[in-house]
């Protein structure tokens, strides 16, 4: 007998139970299997609500900011949401591998300008702080920009020197570098610039990727097929490294592939398609890494999410 119950944030158990007769007593072997598929959710009114987000469109796994990801100053988070924060986690049972916090939109570690370099640096060491009291490990990344002033290799150098300093400085985080749409003078559209930063990153156990699937498609890697998401994933691993992937951004595209244009669509409607995610969604390496939501019409998260755990399929 076989029957599809509901994980508690929504992942799908398949319970098949065996039942073993020996004597007088019943065994019963049980698999579960559950997701980390969820979306970047609200911290209004508090980090501690996030949960409360999450837990509502039956996330998986979530993405949150840890201050406000446009301005420069930021509060203190308060004891009181910390403790709340750490105690929703765990009464909805939430852990640190199924959060990838993202960093403010303002940081540029590539800055040219080396006053301008030093306050994104404090800022990206605040946030680091952030994730580390919040009981998590994860912190989503733009590599950064150039801002079309020095190479792209010195860019990097930038970059790694900055991950490097910030591990010695901040126990535990491990930095996520999100794969970016290939604009001009952004870092991190090609694999293998992503592979040179983590290149220069001395202690690798402590450096990881997010694919936005907007964005690498955007940047021309053609995931919108079975074929073309196992291509890029051949590319991945072969100039990157598979170990590296850390999470995923699912978002649809509204640019054309290789447009660099980093607009989101909501799945299925843009140019990546159902076909695209089915695939993502049915590739075994990504089971237990956060897949955000970063779409456009977050009131329909939760059917977004549903649609996405309904491409997997039965093995
Ligand atoms: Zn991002
Ligand atoms: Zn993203």
């Amino acid at each position: 007998m076989c029957k599809l119950i509901t994980h508690p944030h929504g992942g799908i158990c398949c319970f098949e139970n065996f039942l073993l007769e020996s004597g007088p007593a019943f065994y019963y072997i049980i698999f579960m299997i559950s997701d980390y598929i969820g979306a970047h959710v609200t911290t209004a009114g508090g980090v501690e609500n996030s949960l409360l987000h999450a837990d509502k469109i039956r996330a998986g796994g979530f993405a949150i900011f840890t201050r406000n990801q446009r301005r420069w100053e930021a509060c203190d988070l308060c004891e009181n949401s910390i403790r709340l924060f750490r105690e929703r986690m765990e009464e909805y049972g939430y852990t640190a591998d199924m959060v990838l916090p993202h960093n403010s939109y303002l940081i540029n570690l590539a800055q040219p300008d080396p006053d301008k370099r030093a306050r994104s640096f404090e800022v990206f060491i605040d946030e680091l702080q952030r994730v580390r009291t919040l009981g998590l490990k994860f912190l989503n990344f733009h590599p950064g920009s150039t801002v079309g002033l020095i190479s792209k290799r010195r860019g990097i150098e930038y970059i790694s020197e900055a991950v490097n300093r910030a591990h010695s400085m901040v126990e535990g985080a491990v930095h996520v570098l999100e794969t970016t749409s290939g604009q001009t003078n952004k870092i991190g559209g090609a694999f293998e610039e992503i592979a040179e930063i983590i290149d220069g990153v001395e202690d690798k156990s402590r450096i990881g990727v997010c694919i936005d699937t907007c964005h690498i498609f955007a940047a021309g890697y053609d995931i919108s097929t079975a074929d073309g998401w196992a291509k890029t994933m051949e590319q991945f691993d072969r100039i990157i490294g598979i170990e590296y992937l850390k999470g995923m951004h699912l978002n649809d595209s509204v640019g054309e592939l290789g447009s660099k244009i980093d607009r989101h669509e909501n799945i299925g409607m843009g140019r990546i398609g159902l076909e695209g995610f089915r695939a993502i969604l049915n590739d075994d390496r990504l089971r237990q890494i956060p897949m955000i939501l970063e779409t456009p019409d977050r009131r329909n998260w939760d059917r977004e999410i549903e649609l996405l755990r309904s491409l997997i399929q039965p093995k």
